[in-house]
């Protein structure tokens, strides 16, 4: 009976043991199992994140962007380093961001603004970032290279350049979504010795950048010059090799290196007298030269100041009520599509 026992306890041992190490293999299964769960988790939430800092970018780009601007509208006081303060603005802006990622997802969250400088597109600013997301062994890390618009409706971007020109001759206002110059302009041009400066009195331009949907820019001639009728009421830009790039125009630069945009700066019209039933225009008190009425020829007060050239007067509309009239050098007739002198 007794040694029966024993056999039957060494017997039974064998029996148990492979259970015990089934058991200890399923408990480490589990184990891996729980890890793997956790790890999805994980990347799920290091590229949640991660997705939504690359969209933060952009957006707080355009409102610092419009923030600056706006800045200029009010002081007239250029920035030095466009690209730079912009730069180290934003970069302050995400650390924010990341700072409230990282306490809300317990991540490590980290976002470095590399650059802010001019885009392919004179209508965008090239944003280059580096952002890394993770926690642990899982991580995510990514080059970023963001074109930010600058005609995004949401982020309405105005147009800085006349009020760091005019600031010094009592400067500009805005009404109606136009600037208005009063004198000022006049007597900036005056002031640099050019030809017929005083066409510009009262004069007004564009505010907000909005991109001219009238392209080929040629057909601008159409329709009687309809469609530059539109174009000017609307104050819409256009690409321009010459006209200075968004960035440039926050440092109170005229022209620029980089491919940039242009818009019209419209003079005051002759005025209408209207007597009984006929109307007379009273050309002879007006100019019938004056520079150029685009921004860039206005505004280019580089050194020797020859940047600022003459245009013959160019009637657009005349219908009886309205006399509306610019002044054009022949190059930009070409371009917008108008009858050459
Ligand atoms: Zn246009
Ligand atoms: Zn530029």
């Amino acid at each position: 009976m007794d040694s029966q026992g024993y056999v039957m306890s060494g017997m039974s041992l064998l029996l148990i043991l492979p259970t015990i190490l089934l058991f200890m293999v399923f408990l480490d299964m589990s184990k891996a199992g729980n890890d793997e769960n956790s790890q999805l988790l994980h990347s799920d939430k290091v590229l949640k994140t991660s997705k939504d800092l690359e969209s933060n970018i952009p957006t707080a780009g355009k409102e610092l962007l419009k923030q600056e601007a706006e800045n200029i509208v009010k002081t007239g006081i250029p920035l030095s380093n466009s690209r730079k303060t912009v730069k180290d603005n934003l970069q302050n802006k995400m650390d924010q961001i990341s700072s409230n990622y990282r306490k809300i997802s317990g991540l490590e969250v980290e976002c470095n603004i590399t650059s802010v400088d001019n885009s392919e597109d004179p209508f965008s600013v090239e944003i280059n970032s580096t952002i890394y997301v993770g926690k642990d062994n899982v991580f995510h890390q990514e080059n970023l290279s963001q074109d930010v618009s600058l005609t995004d409706p949401q982020y309405p971007m105005p147009n800085p350049l006349p009020f760091i020109k005019c600031k010094n001759y009592g400067g500009a206002y805005v009404s109606n979504n136009k600037i208005h110059f009063n004198t000022s302009l006049a007597e900036y041009l005056d002031d640099r010795g050019i030809e017929n400066a005083y066409a510009y009195e009262n004069a007004t331009t564009s505010y907000i950048i909005k991109k001219c949907p009238y392209d080929p820019y040629v057909i601008h001639g159409n329709f009687g010059y309809n469609t530059l009728k539109n174009c000017l009421e609307n104050g819409y830009f256009h690409e321009s090799s010459d006209g200075s790039c968004f960035l440039c125009r926050m440092e109170g630069k005229g022209t620029c290196p980089h491919y940039g945009m242009e818009t019209f700066i419209l003079p005051s019209n002759p005025p209408v007298f209207t007597n009984n039933n006929s109307t007379n225009i009273s050309l002879n008190s007006s100019f019938k030269r004056a520079p150029s009425s685009i921004d860039h020829v206005i505004f280019n007060d580089t050194p020797p100041g020859t940047g600022t050239y003459q245009g013959d007067i160019f009637t657009y509309c005349n219908d009886g009520v309205n006399y509306l009239i610019i002044f054009l050098d022949n190059a930009h007739r070409m371009k917008y599509g108008l009858p050459l002198l």
